[in-house]
């Protein structure tokens, strides 16, 4: 990278609008603009984007951008072709012609992003013309897809590898979502940036309210469902399904009552898929019924609201759903139905996969999720490695607390006979250990002649295992899957053990089920009900942005986000000065979008 890039702030401001860097984008991009590897990890709707997308316009040269899903790759084309960004993608597909044509742009045009599908890099001709390109930055979106440990492994990532082999001088950026400890070193190692600096944000999404609900019989989901939707008129959202019959079943169910909804799963037709997408996306299909295969490609950024009909098989994948809603950081809403069927039909996926040991212990953390007495986010939060050390009040388990003991003494008992075990054991012997059973593997090993041997005999089996998965889920100590599902204790944990922190558990209950049958969901506020927005102008606002978009034949959040529209229905701007200065619009948007939008709040504003 040359050495005097372009103020990354003035490029921010100029074409998107944005007055400050979030925590860390600013940190990923001076690291990538010394020109070292660099990993970040950021949320869905973390923004992502901006932290390569600023360097590269600051810098003489162009970007290559890895990307694994074609819709992905045009809505991040089309959004920097609205900022007047030169941009432009390769994937399979193509005529030769157009490939061709999209080598000389890049070769002579002055283009600033080349979005590729990662099978682009099998090939030799496009490795060679890759080389005479200015390419200054390669960027490996959704780069957990290349490890194994990760939920959406993809063969064809394999093969980047070779990149830094093959353009050691060129930074590589990994970018992803969602990465436990290992699938983050398995980037690094697969891409061969061992030496990558790491930057990390905080994972929490707290703009998403978390719900799950236990199934019982006698209650029906769907009365569950009209319910929920009542609450969220007109608002975008998506019920994921096990199966593609559900999806059909559901929305077909939820037509019948009058909401407009739309199945959508892998085995329909291209056309009808692009079609409902497209719908979805314009605002025009507010509900999906979709099996997994819907929502990678979608950039959508005001999806209010995501239900899992049925339990996902793993965490990663429920959070990264969950994910979909409340991209632009207003209120949404999740929530989630669990039943004991959905367990039996995962635990048969998890068995026939390739991966079935792995998969198992991930649908069992899933489970557990489920039928936890702690805080749902904090759960979700430890599990990505995350320490958070406090309820989120915003989740149905915050908003039903069970009865919490001090836990700080038990969790010191547990913590020292993993640390007395070096690290070296699971979650059975430790508990064998605590309760001084005697059995041979744990006399065989010594065991019985620890410290810690037999000083938690007061709590029943049961008891231990319950408060062992409470410390798993609060993040006190980790499983080593790769060691043989070993326990490993974190610095949270450590501190517990030193006494520097206190814990509290919720008293262990026999019949958690019946506990929680009667529970209250957490409600989320619903975007209209925010105090400073003004709803009337709100709507106005929106339609003036539905009518530019269908005259542009592009998507409305592709103008502005809702997120905009509520700053602007706040400050109403009516003169050009005004609308430039305002949050998320850069110039060339001022420009384009400042005379409908004002004249809609002047009108409004009887002016
Ligand atoms: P990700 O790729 O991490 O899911 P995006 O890059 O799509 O997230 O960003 C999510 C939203 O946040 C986008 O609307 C983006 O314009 C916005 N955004 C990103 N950075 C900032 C910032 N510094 N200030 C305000 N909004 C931002
Ligand atoms: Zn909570």
């Amino acid at each position: 990278m040359p050495s005097q890039p372009k103020p990354i702030l003035e490029i921010l401001k100029k074409y998107w609008g944005y007055d400050q860097f979030r925590p860390l984008q600013q940190d990923i991009i001076e690291s990538v603009l010394q020109g070292r590897d660099t990993l970040g990890l950021m949320p869905t709707g973390g923004g992502k984007s901006i932290t390569f997308q600023v360097p590269t316009m600051a810098i003489d040269g162009m970007a290559l951008v890895v990307t694994p899903i074609i819709s992905l790759m045009k809505d991040q084309v089309d959004r920097l072709r609205a900022l007047r960004i030169k941009a432009t993608y390769l994937y399979a597909g193509l005529t030769r012609a157009e490939v061709n044509r999209t080598y000389e742009k890049c070769l002579y045009g002055n283009y600033k992003f080349l979005y590729v599908s990662p099978e682009r890099l099998q090939s030799q001709s496009f490795l060679e013309r890759l080389r005479q390109m200015p390419a200054k930055l390669i960027v490996v979106d959704e780069a957990h897809c290349i490890s194994q440990w990760g939920h959406d492994f993809r063969p064809e990532y394999t093969q980047l590898g070779l990149l830094k082999k093959r353009f050691p001088d060129v930074p590589i950026m990994a970018l992803t979502a969602t990465a436990d400890r290992l699938t983050r070193e398995d980037i690094r190692k697969q891409l061969h940036i061992d030496n990558a600096s790491i930057f990390e944000t905080s994972f929490d999404r707290p703009n998403i309210t978390l719900n799950v609900v236990t199934e019982s019989v006698g209650r029906n989901k769907l009365s569950q469902i009209v319910r929920f939707l009542s609450r969220h008129p007109g608002e975008s959202g998506i019920i994921y399904c096990l199966s593609r019959k559900t999806t059909e079943t559901v929305s077909q169910q939820l037509r019948k009552l009058g909401f407009n909804a739309q199945p959508f799963h892998a085995a329909m037709s291209v056309k009808y898929k692009q079609t409902v997408q497209r719908d979805f996306i314009n605002d025009d299909v507010p509900i999906i019924c979709a099996t997994v295969a819907f929502g990678m490609g979608i950039n959508k950024s005001n999806v209010r609201w995501v239900i899992h009909y049925n339990m996902p098989q793993n965490i990663e994948r429920y959070y990264q759903e969950i994910g979909r809603a409340g991209r632009d950081g207003l209120p949404a809403e999740a929530l989630m139905f669990y039943s004991f069927g959905d367990v039996v039909t995962l635990q048969n996926f998890a068995r026939e996969s390739g991966q079935s040991q792995v998969n198992m212990e991930k649908l069992q953390r899933m489970q557990q999720f489920c039928e936890a007495t702690v805080c749902r986010r904090r759960i979700l939060l430890s599990y990505f490695d995350e320490q958070f050390d406090h309820d989120c009040h915003r989740c149905d388990v915050c908003a039903n607390p069970p009865e919490r003991i001090d836990g700080t003494i038990l969790a010191q008992k547990a913590l020292s006979a993993i640390v007395r075990v070096k690290e070296r054991e699971g979650v059975s012997m430790i508990v064998d250990i605590l309760k001084g059973a005697s059995k041979p593997e744990l006399t065989q090993s010594g065991y019985h002649k620890l410290r810690t041997y037999g000083v938690g005999r007061d709590l029943t089996f049961g008891e231990w295992n319950a408060y062992m998965l409470q410390m798993l889920q609060m993040g006190l100590f980790y499983v080593a899957y790769e060691e043989n599902n070993h326990l490993k204790i974190t610095d949270y944990g450590r501190q517990i053990l030193k006494g520097d922190a206190h814990v509290e558990f919720s008293r262990y209950q026999r019949n958690k089920t019946e506990m929680r049958s009667s529970k209250k969901p957490q409600q989320a506020t619903i975007l209209s009900d925010l105090p400073h927005v003004d709803k009337e102008l709100f709507e106005e606002l929106r339609l003036t942005r539905l009518a530019l978009a269908r005259a542009q034949g592009i998507a409305p959040y592709l103008i502005f986000s809702d997120k905009v529209l509520t700053v602007m229905a706040q400050e109403k701007p009516t003169t050009f000065a005004e609308f430039s200065v305002m949050f998320g619009v850069g110039e060339i948007k001022a420009k384009r979008y400042w005379r409908p939008f004002t004249d809609t709040i002047c009108r409004y504003l009887g002016r």
